[in-house]
């Protein structure tokens, strides 16, 4: 059977620069729904004119919309063992399509990381951000600087601040994160999958209590 592991927190907390990390180590594939619908916008696709006026705002994009993206993802290949989901589910509606999705699959979710760390902490973090143009790679100009301004280290092209990371839109994408979001965090820890990490600590030491956690739940 398939292994999903949804990663759940806050913007800002770390969840893209961790599930890069475990997609590495786990060999599973990293399935950011954020990266999706910049892609989209990028590449001026239909979903990505429906999906920019949201993102710009910091809501959530549609439902439907949203469900639609990520059963096209999960159906490929590189899904066929399982993946890292991070961005996805945002909301219970999501969830209850995941499931459904994942029976198809023949997958299940097998653990829910949930990173939390305080809110100023994520507004730092999330207005710091520094994102790579070609791949989404990850950095922050004060707690992970490229090596050269302005320069991903691992693809060589630029790095830009996203339109959404401005503070005012952060603490939009926060509340919306409270009202939306935060209700899957009772939803998984009925079901038992949940494991809490306290995302306030070094990059590495939240990788490693990751790790732990998940070796010792069996993944
Ligand atoms: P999310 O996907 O949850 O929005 P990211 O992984 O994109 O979060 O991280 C947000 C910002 O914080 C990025 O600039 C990243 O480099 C930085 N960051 C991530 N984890 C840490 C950490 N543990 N300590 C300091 N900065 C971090
Ligand atoms: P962060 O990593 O900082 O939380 P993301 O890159 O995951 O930000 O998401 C950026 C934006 O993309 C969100 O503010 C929202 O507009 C849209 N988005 C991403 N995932 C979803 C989702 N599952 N449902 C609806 N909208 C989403």
């Amino acid at each position: 059977m398939a292994t999903f592991i949804v990663m759940l927190g806050p913007p800002g907390v770390g969840k893209g620069t961790q599930a890069k990390t475990l997609a590495e180590k786990t060999g599973l594939a990293h399935v950011s729904s954020g990266d999706l619908f910049r892609e989209h916008i990028k590449n001026q696709t239909e979903l990505g004119k429906l999906a920019k006026s949201y993102l710009d705002r910091g809501d959530l994009v549609p439902d439907d919309v949203t469900i639609g993206m990520i059963r096209e993802r999960l159906g490929r290949v590189d899904c066929r063992v399982g993946a890292i989901l991070d961005g996805f589910p945002r909301t219970t509606v999501q969830a209850e399509a995941l499931e459904t999705m994942l029976k198809d699959f023949d997958g299940q979710v097998d653990k829910v990381p949930y990173i939390t760390a305080a809110e100023s902490i994520l507004v730092e973090r999330a207005s710091g951000r520094l994102t790579c143009r070609a791949n989404g790679h990850i950095y922050h100009q004060k707690f992970n600087p490229p090596a050269k301004e302005g320069i991903c280290d691992e693809d060589g092209s630029q790095l830009y601040q996203r339109e959404d990371d401005k503070v005012e839109t952060v603490t939009n994408r926060i509340r919306v994160y409270i009202e939306q979001t935060m209700p899957l965090v009772d939803h998984y820890r009925r079901g038992g999958r949940l494991i809490e990490i306290d995302g306030s600590q070094s990059v590495e030491r939240v990788t490693e209590e990751l790790l732990e956690s998940l070796e010792q739940t069996g993944k």
